[in-house]
This record gives structure tokens, C-alpha cells and sequence, in this order.
């Protein structure tokens, strides 16, 4: 991924204020570029990639939203409660649109860790490889959601 112009437009769009009040990028200091490359080397010294993390976030949210909008329970041992609201957000690059306002809120009962992430932010790793910034109050921390949902490397 080259630092090119759309990149330089995500970054602006990040900014406070911009799409949502406090940004995507806390106090982090690095460039957008060594964000997502710090990131994604993260989790492939893990043996996966920010496409499956996403894959796994997707499907705890699917199974969750059997609950509308009360905890359900998602094998092996996660109580999942899926928030919408009104609204949309827009993704900070280029291009992508709007994404609907859902929140997933999952609790795995046999570490008692909690982990929440947005619609916008499964897009984000999805389709950007983008965690948000250090300091971000939104930032998912790639090793926190391999851990806390359990993400299993493919075995082949
Ligand atoms: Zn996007």
C-alpha cells in the first residue's frame, strides 16, 4: 500500500471533528502508513491477517443479532449483544460510503474480557487493514481481539 492521495484524504478525514467528534487517530503521532503497516505485521507474526480478523468479527456480530438487542449467546463462551441506532457513518477513505450505526459488545465468559467494536470499524480492518490510532478511544488492538475472540490461525 503506497501513501497515495486517497491515503492523504483518509488522514484528513480522521482529523477531530471531521466524521465523528474525537477522529480515529487519538494521539497517535505516526503516519497513517505506519499505523496499518505496524498493525498488520503485528498480526501476521500471528499467522493471520486483518481479512480474517474481520471474518470473525462478522460472524460473532451475525450470531449475536439473533439476540435483537439483548445478550445472546455465541459458541464456544461469548455473550454478544448487537446496538443499532439510527444513522450512518462514513468511512474515512474514499470511496467506500456510508455504514450503518451497529455497535457488538462481546464478553468472553471464560476470560471475562470485554471487547466492543463498531460496523465501521470490522469496514475499517476489512477493507483499510486500519485498527485507528494509538490514544483513539475506538482503537481495537489487533493482539485484544485475537485473544479475546479467540481468532485461531487456518491450520492448512
Ligand atoms: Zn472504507
Amino acid at each position: 500500500m503506497k501513501n497515495t492521495p486517497q491515503m492523504k484524504m483518509a488522514y484528513e478525514s480522521m482529523k477531530p471533528g471531521i466524521i465523528t467528534l474525537d477522529g480515529f487517530l487519538g494521539s497517535d503521532s505516526r503516519s497513517l502508513m505506519d499505523i496499518i503497516v505496524a498493525d498488520e505485521a503485528e498480526i501476521a507474526r500471528r499467522g493471520l491477517t486483518s481479512a480474517e480478523l474481520a471474518q470473525n468479527m462478522r460472524r460473532i456480530r451475525d450470531e449475536g443479532r439473533k439476540g435483537e438487542g439483548l445478550f445472546e449467546f455465541v459458541q464456544p463462551h461469548f455473550d454478544v449483544l448487537v446496538e443499532s441506532v439510527r444513522g450512518v457513518l462514513s468511512c474515512p477513505f474514499p470511496g467506500c460510503g456510508a455504514i450503518k450505526k451497529v455497535n457488538t459488545t462481546v464478553v468472553n465468559k471464560q476470560t471475562g474480557k470485554t471487547i466492543s467494536f463498531s460496523d465501521l470499524a470490522i469496514h475499517l480492518i476489512e477493507e483499510h487493514s486500519f485498527f485507528q490510532g494509538r490514544g483513539s478511544s475506538f482503537r481495537l488492538d489487533p493482539c485484544e481481539l485475537i485473544e479475546i475472540l479467540e481468532i485461531k490461525e487456518d491450520p492448512h
